[in-house]
Parts: C-alpha cells; structure tokens; sequence
C-alpha cells in the first residue's frame, strides 16, 4: 500500500456498530434493553451488553474498542440521524470514489436489526445509499470541470445464489468475465441526472426484491441488495506537466461506489473456516458465508482471498481488498429479547476489524 493511499485512508476495513431504538413491540413484549454505548474522547466507543439491565454495573463489557487499522470507528447510539451515520462511515469514501477509486459498505445484522432502514431508510429520513448519491451531485457541482461526469446506478440482488436485476426485474442474470471484470450480464444501467429521482428508483426497487406472501420476512431476510454507482469522468492529466506536448492529455477517471443490504446474518453464525465448510450445503446463506470468509482473509493478509465461492463476492471483487475502502456496518437491536443474535453480531463485527 503506498504512503498516500494509507494517508487517505484506503485499503481499510472499517467496522461501525449502529444501535437501532427499541420497538414499540419489544416494550410491549416487556423486553430490557440490553445494550449500552460510550463513546470516548479519543474517537473509540464501547459497547457494553447485559442480560440483565438492571443496574449499570451488571453491564458486562463486551470489547473495548481500540486499534490501529481495523476498528470499530464509531458505535453510534439510537439517537444517531442518518446524517451523522452517513458523515461518519461513508462520505470520504464517496470522496475517495470522486477521485476515481472502488469501495463498499455494507449493512450487516439480523432481521430486525435495521439493515434497509440504514441503507435505504424513508422518505422522510433517507438512508445511505441515497444520502450518498446527494453527496456525489453536490461534491460534482463543486468541480471546475463538472460538465463531463456520468453517474450510472445499477441496484441488484442476489438471492439463494441467484441474481436478479431489481430496476428492471426479468430473468436471473448470468454472470460473466470480461476484461473489466465479472459483471452480471445484462443488467440494466441507469443513468442519474439528479438525486431526487433516485429515492423513487430504489424505493421501487427494493419493492422488487423476493418476496412470498405467506413468508415475506423470511424470504426477504436472505435477499442481499447491491446499488452500485458508477462515476465516470474526464480530466487533464496533472502527471505529464513536464512535457509541454503531453499537457493536455484527457484521462479518464471511473470510480464505484457498492451500497449493500445484506440478507439477515441469523443463521450465519460460523467464526472459522472448519466451522464455515462444515456448514455448506446445510441451510445457511452461502454468500453471507463466503462474504465473512472473504473478510477474513483479507483482515488476516492472505493471499488468496476466495471471491469466487459466492455470487455476492463475485460481484463485489474489485470494491472488496486492495486499494478498496470497505466500511461494515453492524446493525443491531437494544432489545433483551435479540441478546444472542446482538452478540453474535458484535463477535462477527470485531472478527472483521
Ligand atoms: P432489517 O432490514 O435489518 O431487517 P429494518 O431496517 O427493516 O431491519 O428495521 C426494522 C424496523 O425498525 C423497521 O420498522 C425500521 O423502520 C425500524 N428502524 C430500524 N432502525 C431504525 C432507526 N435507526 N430509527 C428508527 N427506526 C428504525
Ligand atoms: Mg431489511
């Protein structure tokens, strides 16, 4: 990794805890709230978990929350809007993207947890993804050379290792390689002109995504969504500024940003490769599997970092390692009543740092 590429803060993992607030039903079902977050002058924060919550000193610290490159960045407490959340995990990662770079950010928990409020969100308090395509139209405005940006948004999804195009529903998409890459052949491209239509899109889209009727939360739980958002543009090559014939050579500059809503991690709960093969073939999300293996491997520095056991991971192999900045981030519920599906959450989340 070169110097200025550590200095920007790329090639990272950076691993968030978002706490979501307790649900009417919960306090209804007279559940505690089992989760505690401080956040410390240093930038580092805590989270502290309990079964029991009745006095603050039964609060059993879970993981005290330090490190160099691969930590929890911020833990942020229910009371935190989807602009904080935004500002602090993922807007200089659109920056590193305007600069022509690949990154991602994930949305991981359970079922409930606050994944799509998180990534997509309301009308009234949009989520990630479309904050982030504001942020993008507003930086480009910015730019002296503005008028040559593209911006292309894709949303997909890959469910039971099938992936569908959820803009322009169809047939299950095959995915191939070509000199660009793996890319799901076919997949429809659109071509964004301003933030404000974009709600709408992925409003729609996510409307598009599997679901039964008898079962839709069990279904659309192991439905992961992918926006990809590509940005394209053209700019003087500063490099060639000692060669008075090379002056103005135009280069083109391409960058993509992966928004992913991850399926429900419920019955993902496998920590090591002999647990995760074990698992295959049982009934457990295979591309949530291979996500964590990927992860892994790469948190770990090994070589061979391995894409290509999942669809998911395919699709996302030039956003995931290298130079790529990817940003997790661990959803999770303050009830009592979701404690083990909240650990296993926090114990994935910090095997990821
Ligand atoms: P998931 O996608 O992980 O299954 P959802 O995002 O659908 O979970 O969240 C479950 C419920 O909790 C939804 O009704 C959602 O609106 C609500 N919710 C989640 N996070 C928040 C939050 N930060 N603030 C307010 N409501 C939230
Ligand atoms: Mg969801």
């Amino acid at each position: 990794k070169t110097r200025a590429a550590a200095a920007a803060g790329l090639g990272r993992i950076l691993v968030f805890v978002r706490l979501r607030p307790m649900a009417k039903k919960e306090t209804e079902a007279g559940s505690n709230c089992c989760v505690r977050i401080m956040n410390h002058n240093n930038n580092k924060s805590d989270v502290y978990l309990t079964q029991v919550s009745t006095d603050n000193n039964d609060y059993l610290r879970l993981k005290r929350l330090r490190g160099r490159h691969f930590t929890f960045d911020a833990s942020f407490p229910d009371s935190t809007t989807q602009q904080q959340v935004y500002s602090k995990t993922t807007a200089e990662l659109v920056e590193a993207v305007l600069g022509g770079r690949n990154g991602s950010v994930f949305c991981y928990g359970a079922t409930g947890a606050g994944k799509t409020y998180t990534m997509l969100g309301t009308v009234e308090n949009p989520g990630v993804m479309v904050l982030a395509i504001k942020d993008l139209f507003n930086k480009i405005r910015q730019r002296s050379f503005n008028g040559n940006h593209l911006i292309h948004l894709s949303y997909l999804e890959v469910y039971n290792e099938t992936v569908r195009d959820l803009l322009s529903p169809g047939r299950p998409l095959v995915l191939r390689e070509d000199k660009q890459g793996i890319v799901a052949a076919g997949l429809s491209h659109y071509r964004a002109y301003s933030s404000d239509e974009v709600m709408a899109l992925l409003q729609q889209g996510n409307k598009n995504r599997m679901t039964e009727p008898t079962r839709a939360n069990e279904t659309s739980s192991r439905s992961h969504a992918i926006l990809q958002v590509v940005i394209e543009y053209q700019v003087k090559d500063g490099s060639s500024n000692n060669n008075n014939n090379n002056n103005n050579n135009i280069v083109k500059r391409v960058g993509k940003l992966s928004l992913i809503d991850l399926a429900g991690s419920e019955r993902a709960i496998a920590t090591d490769q002999r647990t995760l093969r074990s698992l295959e073939g049982a009934n457990i999300n295979k591309s949530l599997l291979a996500l964590s293996s990927c992860i892994n491997g790469l948190v770990e520095g090994k070589k061979h970092i391995p894409y290509r056991n999942s669809k998911l991971t395919q699709l996302l192999k030039d956003s995931l390692g290298g130079d790529c900045t990817t940003v997790m981030i661990a959803n999770i519920s303050p009830s009592s009543l979701s404690f083990s599906e909240t650990q296993n959450t926090l114990h994935w989340a910090d095997r990821a740092k």
